[in-house]
């Protein structure tokens, strides 16, 4: 049932992945010996899990774990379960993770995994059925000195509880180490559950400061009203932003004076709609070309693309989701000095806390929420400081992704290179 897939040799990386790593090898930055590091996975793990359904059939689900590069440490990263999840796009995410520790400066490799499910079909039992399974087939690839799984698109802290108690009762033995996110009664982390959205607002914060913008003149536009995108409106209401656009898959609610965010996110937490919130009704498409200050794509990859790029009015985008610029939008908006802050920094903030959580329970010593806000605010703040430092330096002009890009590849293919001295 295990396959272990790779290295196949073929390039999976999406397009803006791609085209950064060529920028390295066309300037003659990086020889392409190095690079072929970067382009493929260590390892990537695909087994097709059998579960046994309420109504005793068995349904298999195609699931995956990709570790894409281990050279700064054990791999890191979510598990999200969609029914769009395939061994191409955990590549690419996988691929993402091992930058974003790099730019958050946390001392993890990058790796990712999925099932492809929707977990809305699955009735409670199945969804922990199919959880523990998971765990059941990959255990032997996991570990907290190894690989630390956590949430992403799709799974929250009770999914994270269930998969260290199926590691725990196959190791025997307590590991809270071994996955992030958990609930805090089982070792996880204060502030972890809204960690994403607050390392958005403080590096929302940085630039808006930086570049002479004032919060309360600010319009904002949020794709996508799930843990991330819901936690970050509130996150920016509070802090004086003015937030006029937010929509989910259904669709969403606008209002050029303002949303009124608290009453928005106490309608979405009790599972009602948003888009019917009494606002004026808008669609998601129309949401990321209304002209407003910051935009910000919060729900899952390619939304800004060739379709929509020249539509784009905003002045700046913050990539909450991973991925959702392609590389022609990302040229385009570049040409047009539209800043985009590229996601292996604007939502480094999960990761970050997930280190804190992972801290935490290798250590036995637990922080209170107020030191884990006071500790991800300072640690996000050191790692825009470290990406304008790169993108303002004096010979080149470079954007947000391309400074991002270059603290990573630089980091981890000199952690590789100190792992792998022949002369030493
Ligand atoms: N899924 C989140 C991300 O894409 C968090 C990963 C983690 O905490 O390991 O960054």
């Amino acid at each position: 049932m295990d396959t272990d897939l790779g290295p196949t040799g073929t390039e999976t990386l999406c397009d803006v992945c791609t085209t950064e790593l060529d920028r390295f090898s066309k300037a003659g930055a990086l020889a392409d010996r190095e690079l072929s590091l970067l382009r493929q996975p260590k390892r990537r793990i695909n087994v097709n899990i059998p579960v046994r359904m309420d109504d005793g059939s068995i349904e298999v689900f195609p699931s995956f774990r990709i570790q894409y590069n281990s050279a700064r440490g054990p791999t890191k990263g979510g598990i999200r379960y969609h029914p769009s999840v395939n061994a191409d796009e955990v590549d690419e995410l996988a691929f993402l993770m091992s930058l974003k520790c790099a730019v958050a400066n946390i001392p993890f490799g990058g790796a990712k995994g999925g099932i492809q499910v929707d977990p809305g079909e699955l009735s409670e039992g199945e969804l922990e059925r199919l959880s523990r399974a998971y765990v059941k087939e990959y255990h032997e690839n996991l570990g907290p000195n190894t690989d630390i799984p956590a949430p992403d698109v799709n799974t929250d802290s009770r999914i994270m509880a269930w998969m260290r108690d199926e590691y725990e009762s196959i190791t025997g033995r307590q590991t809270p180490g071994v996955i992030t996110g958990k609930p805090v009664e089982l070792g996880g982390s204060e502030g972890r559950e809204y960690a994403t959205s607050l390392g958005g607002a403080v590096i929302l914060d940085r630039f808006v400061d930086d570049v002479g913008m004032t919060r309360e003149k600010t319009t904002v536009a949020i794709q996508g009203f799930g843990n991330v995108g819901s936690h970050l409106a509130r996150f920016l209401h509070d802090r004086g932003y003015d937030v006029v656009a937010v929509s989910n898959v259904d669709g969403g609610a606008y209002d050029s004076n303002g949303l009124d965010v608290t009453a928005l996110f106490e309608t979405s937490e009790g599972g009602d709609d948003i888009f019917e919130f009494g606002a004026e009704e808008i669609s998601n498409a129309a949401l990321l070309t209304l002209d407003v200050d910051v935009l910000i794509p919060a729900a899952i990859e390619n939304q800004i693309t060739e379709n929509n790029m020249t539509d784009i009015r905003a002045d700046v985008v913050l990539e909450m989701a991973n991925g959702p610029t392609t590389a022609r939008a990302d040229t385009h908006l570049a040409e047009r000095e539209i800043p985009v802050i590229p996601d292996i920094l604007a939502n480094a903030g999960g990761v970050t806390a997930s280190y804190f959580e992972w801290v935490q329970n290798t250590t036995n010593e637990y922080w209170t929420e107020k030191t884990v806000r006071e500790k991800l605010t300072a640690h996000l703040r050191g790692a825009y400081d470290d990406l304008r430092e790169i993108k303002t330096a004096p010979e080149m002009t470079r954007t947000w992704r391309e400074a991002a890009y270059t603290r990573a590849v630089e980091s981890v293919l000199r952690a590789e290179g100190y792992r792998s001295n022949v002369e030493g």
